[in-house]
């Protein structure tokens, strides 16, 4: 029967990666999705129809997995992470709804940037915690601020998704600027590149120093709250335990 799965495949490496995920590619005629994260999981694909796609093309993409599900064919729409967060899901979704298109959707959970890179750390995200992300091309950067104020102010931890890249410098400085009204300077930050994969790079440091290291967009940042510490290398936030 027709279906498009959206699959999160996590960090990248198989070991991260669901059963689901891996039954969902097997069970599909064809993988869509941008070339890095194809490439991340070629040993499953075989030899199966491949189409990769451009990063900006993210409504195109939804569109052709909707055309060859029509059609009869079984299709794999690749997310890194999560798909649901910051991901294909929803545009697939929203796609569908528009079009009125009757195809099943299956849509399968991965291991999101946060949730891999908070293992690396040890365990910063063990209160509530807020994600938030730095790009502003589909949204505002006044309604990203206002969102980094509130997290700042609900003494949240903070993970930051597409911190900084090659062409959008400041929104990183900015976020420190704004979360260093709420919290000391001394706030453990964690920066985790590539976590759970291959090349993976982690950094401890503090909300005063984050700056003085690498943050590209195989980063994410996670800012503590006003209880998170460092012991032994690890970056902890409390639960409340009476020890
Ligand atoms: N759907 C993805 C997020 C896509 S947004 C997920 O659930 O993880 C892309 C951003 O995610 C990157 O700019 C980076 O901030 C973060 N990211 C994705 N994978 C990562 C990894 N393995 N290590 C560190 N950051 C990662």
């Amino acid at each position: 029967m027709s279906k498009v799965y959206v699959i999160g495949i996590g960090p990248g490496e198989e070991a991260y990666m669901t059963q689901a995920a891996k039954d969902g590619i097997e069970a599909s005629n064809i993988i869509i999705g941008y070339k890095t994260y194809i490439n991340l999981i070629e040993p499953l694909i075989k030899d199966k129809e491949v189409i990769d796609s451009g990063m900006k093309k993210e409504i195109e993409r939804c569109n052709l997995a909707i055309d060859l599900a029509e059609e009869g064919k079984v299709v794999s729409l690749v997310s890194s992470g999560d798909p649901g967060i910051y991901g294909m899901a929803g545009a697939l979704l929203e796609v569908k709804g528009q079009r009125n298109s009757q195809v099943q959707v299956e849509v399968i959970p991965g291991i999101t940037a946060v949730s891999a890179a908070a293992a690396s750390l040890g365990a910063p995200l063990m209160h509530d915690f807020a994600i938030i992300s730095l790009s502003d091309l589909l949204t505002d950067w006044e309604v990203i601020k206002k969102r980094i104020h509130m997290a700042g102010d609900g003494d949240f931890v903070i993970g930051l998704y597409n911190p900084k890249s090659k062409g959008r410098v400041t929104q990183i400085e900015e976020a420190r600027e704004i979360l260093l009204k709420y919290r000391k300077k001394e706030t453990p930050v964690g920066i985790v590149k590539n976590a759970k994969r291959e090349g993976e790079e982690v950094v401890i440091t503090t909300l005063d120093k984050m700056l003085e290291h690498n943050i590209d967009m195989l980063t994410v940042v996670i800012i503590g709250n006003s209880n998170t510490y460092i012991e032994n290398g690890k970056m902890i936030t409390p639960r409340g335990y009476k020890l």
